[in-house]
């Protein structure tokens, strides 16, 4: 990991908070809005958010299809609305997608009594307290998605391959475990 470089996607949600998770867990943090700053990156991070303005925002930007093919050679961490973005099928409603994780999303499938909560949750890095806010559900996952943590049945922390996605929000408590195990993939 000594000497590189993790961007964060800078476009819109919540993405300070990783840069500073990011740094506590001891990496180089910088945030990306254009083309060029991408490829100046070893691992990117898609941070929570409304992924449907984030959609907008990297079309505008002309940033779909570079981060689609950088998905190809190097490792993308996304967290709730970054995690539906990096889907291959999204739901509730249907939105297009970059098809990067084999895994079939519903957005906001909590419904709007339980918006948010904080639960403690097992995982194979140990005992994770999970942020969920307007959260989706990972309603199926392909054969070579990797699952780390489950809360009611459903998947909410796994990977495939070097890449990453929690469907809560890491970047919101002190602990740097799920941003260092995303570092120890670069
Ligand atoms: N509800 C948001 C969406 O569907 C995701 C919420 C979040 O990132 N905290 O894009």
């Amino acid at each position: 990991m000594a000497g590189k470089v993790v961007g964060v996607l800078a476009l819109q949600g919540d993405y300070e908070r990783h840069v500073r998770a990011l740094e506590a867990a001891g990496a180089q943090a910088v945030e990306v809005r254009t083309a060029a700053e991408l490829a100046a990156t070893d691992g990117l991070v898609l941070p929570g958010g409304e992924s449907t303005t984030m959609l907008k925002l990297l079309h505008r930007e002309s940033l779909f299809a570079p981060l689609r093919a950088y998905g190809e050679t190097k490792p993308i961490f996304g967290t709730c609305a970054g995690a539906i973005l990096l889907a291959t099928h999204v739901t509730s409603p249907e939105q297009e997608s970059l098809g990067i994780m084999d895994i079939d999303v519903q957005r906001n499938a909590y419904g709007r009594q339980l918006d948010s909560r904080v639960v403690t949750l097992p995982s194979t890095l140990g005992d994770l307290e999970a942020v969920f806010i307007r959260a989706p559900i990972i309603r199926a996952a392909g054969p070579s998605v990797h699952v780390l943590a489950t809360y009611n049945g459903d998947p909410v922390l796994a990977e495939q391959g070097r890449h990453l996605v929690a469907t809560f929000h890491p970047e919101l408590t002190a602990d740097p475990r799920v941003h260092a195990y995303f570092l120890s993939k670069l």
